[in-house]
């Protein structure tokens, strides 16, 4: 393997030096003060990443799967309605999930690389006595960004909770929790966060909080109950030293490098800087011929590019681009898994690995037979930089 490969995938992604040091340091006791202090802050700072200043946040080991999951096993009680607003892949796993929970699950799709308007979601509100909606900012499968303030606007008074997967989003794409009203914003550590797997984050709100308070029935799962992990929480928010399980302690202390770097860029540069680069590869992408899978640019993520194979270009197009020295995704929606592929851009991307990447997309396409002019993508990508 070649370590100075590009790894633009939509996680894991690219990790900054001084979050990898911080893995390698020796383990500390999850109960030292050192630790302790590293824990509290992370708390803090996740709220502020979140935009979500009043949330009760989680920090737990686990993948953004577990994220999903402790959302659904805490806020829905067997026999409760929930409306799944369904962008793709992830989507269908948050229907799962309630499903297993108990719950009756609606889904409310939109075609492939569409999604849901929020007066789609006002009719379908009005059908049944929802408890909760889940929504997903970015489905990683087809690369589409619900617009999800238009659709928490739309819960607004309604009493209905709602559950927002930010997992291909959270601290890449703007999302302002406490505004827009969401109920719990989930992520893990390992995309736009910028830490290897392994982390599970979620930013509560105390509505939410109070509606798990009020359960009739308990929670399936010890593992992901609020009513384990919350006095934990509490007791590191205010620097005493509690158990339940233990913590991932090294990912916590890079996690908390991590964090410190996102707010240091600040929330309003770091998605400008998102909106920026993705920006770039989508004029390339449109220079060079490719097709984006979500439907317009509205609708196209900053945190990835979701485009559709070109006629007579197959999936050796990814070893090809490999051969060039980036790593990028194949498809991963049912529907499009042999006809497209994924390029991840979050976390620290830069021009330079914008054009870094380009440049071998365009010269795989070129050796998989594509008729194109050399450069044609690098310089609309370079523009689009400069303007
Ligand atoms: C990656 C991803 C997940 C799943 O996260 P894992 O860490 O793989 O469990 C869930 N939702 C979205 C939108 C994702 O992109």
């Amino acid at each position: 393997m070649n370590e100075r490969e590009l790894l633009m995938i939509p996680g894991p992604v690219a990790f900054d030096p001084a979050v990898l040091r911080a893995l390698s340091a020796p383990s500390r006791s999850h109960v030292s003060p050192e630790f302790i202090a590293t824990f509290g802050n992370v708390l803090r700072q996740l709220r502020q990443v979140c935009l979500a200043p009043s949330a009760q946040p989680f920090v737990v080991a686990g993948s953004g799967t577990l994220a999903m999951e402790m959302a659904v096993a805490n806020l829905v009680e067997p026999g409760q309605h929930a409306l799944v607003v369904n962008t793709g892949y992830f989507s269908d796993r948050m229907g799962m999930l309630l499903e297993r929970h108990g719950a009756q699950v609606t889904h409310l799709r939109a075609p492939v690389g569409d999604a849901p308007t929020a007066e789609q979601l006002r009719a379908a509100l009005t059908e049944r006595p929802y408890a909760v909606v889940t929504l997903t900012h970015v489905d990683t499968s087809t690369g589409v960004r619900a617009p999800v303030k238009a659709l928490l606007e739309a819960l607004r008074g309604t009493g209905v909770l709602s559950i927002v997967d930010g997992v291909c989003a959270t601290a890449g794409e703007e999302f302002r929790q406490d505004d827009w009203g969401a109920d719990v914003y989930l992520t893990a550590s390992q995309k736009a966060v910028g830490v290897p797997p392994g982390l599970a984050l979620l930013t509560v709100s105390p509505r939410a909080i109070e509606a798990w308070r009020q359960r009739k029935t308990p929670v399936r799962s010890l593992y992901a109950d609020f009513g384990e992990w919350l006095p934990i929480h509490e007791a590191y928010a205010a620097g005493r030293p509690a158990y339940f399980a233990t913590p991932a302690v090294n990912l916590v202390c890079a996690l908390e490098v991590s964090l410190g770097q996102i707010l240091a860029e600040g929330m309003e540069r770091r998605f400008a800087r998102h909106r920026e680069m993705a920006r770039a590869f989508r004029a390339a992408w449109a220079a060079m011929g490719l097709e984006l899978v979500p439907r317009s640019e509205e609708l196209a993520a900053n945190t990835l590019s979701a485009l559709r194979l070109p006629e007579g270009v197959d999936g050796a197009l990814l070893g090809r681009i490999r051969d060039e020295g980036v790593v990028v995704a194949g498809g991963l929606h049912p529907e499009l898994k042999a006809r497209s592929f994924r390029v991840g851009h979050m976390n620290a991307i830069t021009p330079a690995d914008v054009l870094a990447t380009v440049g071998a997309v365009e010269r795989a396409l070129v050796r998989c037979g594509m008729k194109l002019e050399p450069g044609v993508g690098v310089a609309a990508a370079q523009r689009a930089l400069l303007s």
